[in-house]
Formats: structure tokens, C-alpha cells, sequence
């Protein structure tokens, strides 16, 4: 999957301000919430994220599409260097300081493989599974 997200925010670091962005095309949603915190930094709120997900089936090697949703997933964008490197709880992520544009590409990308699943299974394989969890309860029943 290739995203291209770039975001001009230069209005973001000179004022306070606030803006949103709703996105719905090629089967992929979201809604960002930008805000604009000081004149280093804005904080960005991705609601609502809904996207398909290549993958490949890890027991039977077929290809799928997973859905990938997540509710919500809040990143920084930071033209603090430091700030970057040192954080350690929250998700930080660069502002290119010469454009004043930020790389949402980015923060779709981690947050689409936020709730990626241990062990990737096809439904085929997901549905198997399942009946196989049954029986043996069944079984441990007896
Ligand atoms: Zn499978």
C-alpha cells in the first residue's frame, strides 16, 4: 500500500488554530484533527481510520484483505529535534521545517499496524480454527 500525505501547516505554527480533514476515497477513511498547540508543534488526531490491508495468510500463504480499523490514534508533529529523539511515550514525528508541511503518510502507516494481529490468518483459516476451538471444548466436556 502507497499513501502520499503531505500537509502544508504553515497556518498551524503561526497562529493557534485548529483545522480538520476528512478523507474518504479508494476505500480508505479517516478524519484528522490538526491543532496547531504552539509555534514548534501540532498535535494531530487521526479519527476513525479505516483502510484494507494486503496480506498473506500465514498457514495456508493465501492472499487477502484485512480490514484495519482504528478508533483513534494521536501523533506530534514537532520541528524540535530533540523533542523527537527523547520522547519516549508519545508518537513524535518530524515537520519539515523548510516546506512547513508534515508527512501523514507516516502517521497512517504506524497507526494501520497498530492492531496488527500476532499471527496472520486468512478467514478460510480464521473460520478453522474456530470450529477446531469448538470441538475440543466439546471434547473436554465428555
Ligand atoms: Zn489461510
Amino acid at each position: 500500500m502507497k499513501w502520499k500525505f503531505v500537509l502544508k501547516i504553515a497556518d498551524l505554527l503561526r497562529w493557534i488554530w485548529k483545522d480538520e480533514i476528512v478523507f474518504d476515497e479508494n476505500g480508505m477513511q479517516w478524519v484528522l484533527e490538526l491543532d496547531g498547540i504552539d509555534d514548534r508543534s501540532v498535535l494531530i488526531k487521526l479519527l476513525d481510520f479505516k483502510t484494507e490491508s494486503a496480506e498473506t495468510c500465514d498457514r495456508c500463504g493465501k492472499q487477502f484483505k484485512r480490514l484495519v480499523k482504528i478508533p483513534e490514534y494521536i501523533a506530534k508533529y514537532t520541528l524540535d529535534k530533540t523533542e523527537f529523539e527523547e520522547s519516549t511515550e508519545d508518537v513524535v514525528f518530524m515537520i519539515d521545517s523548510k516546506n512547513e508541511t508534515i508527512d501523514v503518510e507516516e502517521l497512517l502507516y504506524q497507526a494501520s499496524h497498530l492492531d496488527d494481529p500476532f499471527v496472520i490468518k486468512c478467514p478460510d483459516c480464521e473460520k478453522s480454527d474456530e470450529n477446531n476451538i469448538e470441538n475440543n471444548d466439546d471434547f473436554d466436556t465428555l
